[in-house]
């Protein structure tokens, strides 16, 4: 993936007015004209999804830190995750910290952590919460839910952010509950993005396990073909990028959350992944950077 490919794209996309530019590679403003993408996308999520009748969560981009903990993120994921941090000093401490600043040194050595962490995944704060109500009824729970995502990547390619948002469906239950909900996702899946007349692919995939012992991870991942991504090219042909994750987290996060079938076995869990903004930027590359002048059957599949 030519990194020239990238940087072209994403300064055509702050020339049109889409992004704006901050000092931080893989951060940006959205304007509202890609805000409005991203929210016709949304919706049209929401209605593929509504027959299903799931319960609506929409969380803010921290989650509790104990769940961060909890969730095993750390051994797998270390590199990508964000913990909030805050002064925790008193009045000498201040001092040092405008006199670090007025020096222009590092002034963040006096931050502590607090109890909040960023959400890496957007189906991250769901599991306490349905964990908390006790055992699951028998058909399972079946989620929507929405967040903010921080992954610590910077980028130059405008498709690997640092902060952005994940629109996800999560099953837990049985096995053959889980496993229904993926199938039954892949496919809509493939159809919601089929009519945003992207060319794409699906394929199996693994996440960036961190370490030598990461590999072994992403191997198995792979071998049991617990990842899919659907792939569209935006910056690369030969590279396409995930647009959206159908996961398949076996009992891993039923234990670590202790979440329990009616009959008192360990869950399974499952999820659909789409990134938003990748969405838009895949619509932006292949129909141009005025949705106003998109093919007519795309601009009907999102504004009717
Ligand atoms: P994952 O949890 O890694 O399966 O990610 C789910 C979806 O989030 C992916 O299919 C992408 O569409 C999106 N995504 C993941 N990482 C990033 C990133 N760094 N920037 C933008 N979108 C991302
Ligand atoms: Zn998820």
């Amino acid at each position: 993936m030519s990194t020239e490919a990238q940087i072209a794209f994403r300064d055509e996309l702050i020339a049109h007015g889409l992004l704006h530019a901050t000092d931080v590679d893989g951060l940006y403003a959205q304007s509202g004209v890609f805000e409005d993408i991203i929210t016709r996308f949304d919706a049209l999520v929401t209605r593929s999804g509504t027959a299903d009748g799931p319960e609506v969560l929409r969380f803010p981009p921290g989650m509790a830190r104990s769940t961060l903990e909890r969730s095993g993120y750390l051994r797998s994921f270390p590199q990508l995750a964000g913990t909030i941090h805050s002064f925790a000093g008193g009045d000498r401490e201040h001092a040092a910290l405008i006199a670090e600043l007025d020096r222009g040194d590092d002034w963040t050595g006096g931050q502590k952590a607090t109890g909040i962490a960023f959400a890496p995944a957007s189906c991250y704060p769901s599991y306490p919460i349905v964990a908390r109500r006790g055992p699951l009824p028998a058909d399972g729970a079946l989620l929507d839910v929405q967040s903010w995502c921080f992954r610590h990547e910077p980028s130059v390619d405008p498709a690997r952010l640092q902060l952005f948002r994940q629109r996800e469906h999560v099953r837990i239950g049985t096995p053959q509950q889980v496993l229904e909900f993926r199938e039954r996702w892949l496919k809509r899946g493939r159809a919601i993005m089929e009519s945003m007349g992207v060319p794409l692919d699906i394929d199996v995939a693994n996440d960036p396990f961190f370490g030598r012992a990461g590999r072994m991870l992403a191997a198995s991942q792979r071998d049991q073909a617990l990842k899919f991504e659907l792939l569209v090219p935006i910056t690369s042909t030969e590279k396409p990028t995930a647009c959206v994750s159908f996961n398949y987290h076996q009992d891993h996060l039923g234990h670590a959350f202790g979440l329990h079938t009616a009959d008192g076995a360990v869950a399974h869990t499952a999820c659909v992944g789409f990134g938003l903004e990748r969405i838009a930027l895949a619509l932006l590359r292949h129909h141009g950077f005025d949705p106003k002048v998109w093919p007519e059957a795309v601009r009907r599949a999102l504004w009717g």
